[in-house]
């Protein structure tokens, strides 16, 4: 069966993201923002980066936050503030977004993978303690599409084994596990303000949340070249300082966060709903006690490539996040796994499928992707 063989409904446009609609709702309380601060001429670490800062560690419920310049480098400057060295084993995801791996790799340590749960699609935890050994250092948790890893394992092996715990927030601002929000609960949570996020800045900027001071205190160091007092250096950090233009368009929209999850959550609802009976679609699992701020509405289903061409041809957008899993890359070759080592990972690698999610969908927008998928199946 291919995608020549059936006629999709008449086309209707759904991208699998706008943030055009987004920024047009919010322009008049963006501009004076933007140019009271090119006014001001405070470029870097102007008051804007501290107020937001303040203001994203009371939304994520830590006590402290600090700017960087991308989710990239919030994972390379937790992993520098929390002294993993070179060598050390660092756990994680093999289905995640390149970043969590690559930080991993490029700070000198080493990525370890478990496998994942076929429900929420994260790490499967119950691996966990089996992939601990006497140089694994932390476990990096990823909470994959705006869901949260199973943290109450995660804090019990990391306690057991005396390992940091640096959660990938990039994907799950704002999302809950039994009442705690992503990157409150490990000793660093790291965010990223990549435009097609939940919170997207203007360009790239990410975030580090900690409850630990001394740690605070490491990440404000180490994001301006690991020196106190300037000119003066006890270790050597980098530049990943957040911009203050960035910090001041983000606090305006932090303002409108919980509205868009709250719109994403209304058409993640409708999807559940419509494509239930769709027998060859698996719609999102969202495990017990978890939010999900649906950064992304990822299916499981069969003949995936031919549905997303289907979907094309019908005008709807969609993405395959990820092909590949991280053991399976080229550049990890060196750690000697292959293929079938986490086949859990590499069959859902095979099978997932992205729909547009954004709050801004219309109705008859989302009922002209249930329709598609519908006549695609039928
Ligand atoms: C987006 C993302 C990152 C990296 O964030 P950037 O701001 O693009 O550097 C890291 N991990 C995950 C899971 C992500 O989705």
């Amino acid at each position: 069966m291919t995608s020549t063989t059936k006629t999709p409904p008449t086309k209707l446009d759904v991208p699998l993201l706008d943030l055009k609609g987004q920024y047009a709702a919010l322009k008049s309380e963006i501009m004076p923002v933007v140019e009271r601060v090119l006014d001001g001429q405070y470029m870097i670490n102007g008051p804007e980066v501290g107020e937001f800062e303040r203001q994203a560690a009371g939304y994520c419920d830590t006590k402290f936050a600090v700017g960087c310049s991308s989710g990239t480098d919030a994972l390379i400057l937790a992993m520098m503030a929390l002294e993993i060295k070179p060598g050390d084993e660092v756990i994680t995801s093999p289905f995640t977004f390149f970043a969590t791996v690559g930080s991993i790799h490029r700070h000198g340590a080493k990525p370890a993978f478990v496998d994942i749960d076929p429900g929420t699609l994260n790490f499967d935890t119950e691996q966990l303690e089996e992939a601990v050994n006497e140089k694994t250092r932390a476990i990096a948790p990823v909470h994959l599409f705006g869901q949260m890893a199973d943290m109450d394992t995660v804090l019990d092996v990391a306690e057991k084994h005396d390992l940091k715990i640096i959660e990938d927030s990039a994907q799950s601002i704002g999302s809950k596990q039994n009442g705690a929000p992503s990157g409150s609960l490990g000793d660093v949570g790291c965010f990223s303000f990549f435009p097609s996020k939940n919170l997207g800045g203007a360009g790239d900027g990410g975030l580090c949340t900690t409850q630990d001071e001394e740690v605070y205190e490491r990440l404000k160091m180490l994001r301006m070249h690991g020196g106190k007092q300037r000119y003066y250096h006890d270790e050597v950090g980098g530049n990943f300082r957040l911009d203050t233009l960035q910090a001041a368009y983000l606090s305006v929209k932090l303002k409108h966060l919980d509205n868009w999850h709250e719109g994403r959550r209304r058409n993640a609802a409708f999807y559940d709903e419509h494509l239930a009976e769709v027998e060859e679609v698996t719609t999102p699992i969202i495990a017990e006690g978890n939010e999900s701020i649906y950064n992304q509405y990822t299916l499981r289903v069969q003949q995936r490539d031919e549905l997303q061409a289907f979907l094309g041809e019908a005008g709807v957008g969609s993405a395959i996040y990820y092909p590949l899993c991280m053991h399976e890359q080229k550049c990890f070759a060196y750690l000697g796994h292959s293929t079938g080592d986490f086949p859990i990972a590499e069959q859902a690698a095979a099978e997932v499928l992205s729909i547009p999610i954004y709050p801004e969908l219309k109705e008859e927008q989302l009922a002209h992707v249930v329709e598609t998928v519908k006549s695609f199946y039928a």
